[in-house]
């Protein structure tokens, strides 16, 4: 089971949805960001317009989703939510832009995969609140300027570098997810065992989160895996006993490292002397995609301080060699 892409399940997005904050209080962590946004929607509140676009940047499961409803509902207005991938044709964009109320909130999910079609589309609707839609076809075709209601529009993204500069300038508001660090994931866990249901203890609660990543997602995803076990293997109580039986017997070792991210640096060290090597033949060598390593696995790696990027591509670093227990391939005895 791999925790990280579990979002594409339709089982876990209902978890999600019961567990995602709905407010500013709610919501924990990523202080300086929530903050800021505070002020933004307070005083676009206070001067009765809508709040400037959005563009939230930071590996998958960091809340920028749940940032997006938090954004909507403390507005007071309607959340509707799309993904770069779905809207191939400008069409469907137009839909869903005229369909949008005064000061709505658009939620644009993975929007560096949008359609250059589709980004040209979105540039008048962003700036000038005008789309333009084509009506008739043949040689009755003409074209419509339709003015829209000023909306928001939030965007997401796991890889801002992918953006073009057009449509980054275009949002007032840009925000970096950072990883959450420890105290903020046990403070999470405990909030979403209360929301299960379920008794933990502060000290198994603290394991979990030191396994989780640095990631919301993730964290919950291993605290209803653990209360699996604990229901089975226990009382149904989460103690620290229990929470290591399951960390242990799902793979997760003690800094989070799951068996992809370990066959990562295994594979570096052992197939390409530590580095530097390209991630698309890491990639092929792990039988993972290339945009799937530098997205989803890579970042936290990097955080970790266990690889590092050179312009001749990845390396791992003494800390990931200690935490293997391997010996450097220039360290290595050298055999008569
Ligand atoms: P992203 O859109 O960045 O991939 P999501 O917003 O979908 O991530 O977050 C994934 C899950 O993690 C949500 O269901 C939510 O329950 C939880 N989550 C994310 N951020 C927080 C937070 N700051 N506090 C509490 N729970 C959070």
């Amino acid at each position: 089971m791999d925790i990280r892409k579990s979002n594409t399940d339709d089982n876990e997005l209902v978890y999600e949805q019961e567990l995602r904050p709905v407010s500013f209080s709610d919501f924990r962590g990523q202080q300086q960001l929530l903050d800021n946004l505070k002020v933004f929607v307070k005083a676009a509140k206070m001067r009765d317009e809508h709040l400037d676009h959005v563009l939230l940047h930071g590996p998958p499961g960091l809340g920028k989703t749940t940032l997006s409803h938090i954004i909507a509902n403390e507005l007071g207005v309607n959340l509707k939510i799309t993904s770069g991938p779905v809207l191939d044709k400008p069409g469907d964009l137009a839909g869903l832009l005229t369909n949008l109320d005064d000061k709505d909130v658009l939620f644009i999910d993975e929007i560096h995969r949008l359609s250059p079609v589709i980004e040209e589309y979105l540039y008048s609707a962003m700036e000038d609140f005008k789309i333009d839609i084509m009506i008739d076809k043949g040689p009755a075709a003409r074209s419509l300027q339709l003015t829209l209601n000023k909306f928001t529009l939030i965007g997401a993204t796991t890889r801002a570098g992918l953006l073009t500069s057009p449509l980054r300038a275009r949002f007032g508001i840009k925000f970096l997810l950072e990883y959450y660090d420890v105290n903020i994931l046990t403070a999470i866990i405990k909030r979403s065992a209360k929301i299960l249901n379920v008794k933990i203890d502060d000290n198994a609660a603290y394991e979990i989160s030191s396994r989780s990543r640095g990631t919301p997602r993730i964290a919950n995803a291993l605290l209803r895996r653990v209360r699996d076990f604990a229901q089975v293997k226990g009382n149904g109580n989460i103690d620290l006993e229990i929470a290591n039986y399951s960390l242990d017997a799902l793979n997760i070792d003690q800094i989070g490292l799951d068996e992809m991210d370990n066959k990562i640096l295994l594979t570096i060290i052992d197939k390409f002397k530590g580095g530097p090597v390209g991630v698309g033949t890491i990639a092929t060598a792990v039988g993972e995609d290339a945009g799937t390593i530098e997205e989803v696995y890579e970042p936290f790696l990097i955080m970790k301080g266990l690889i590092k990027r050179t312009p001749r591509g990845r390396e791992v670093t003494e800390t990931a060699y200690k935490h293997l227990g391997k010996i450097k391939f220039n360290e290595q005895p050298t055999i008569f």
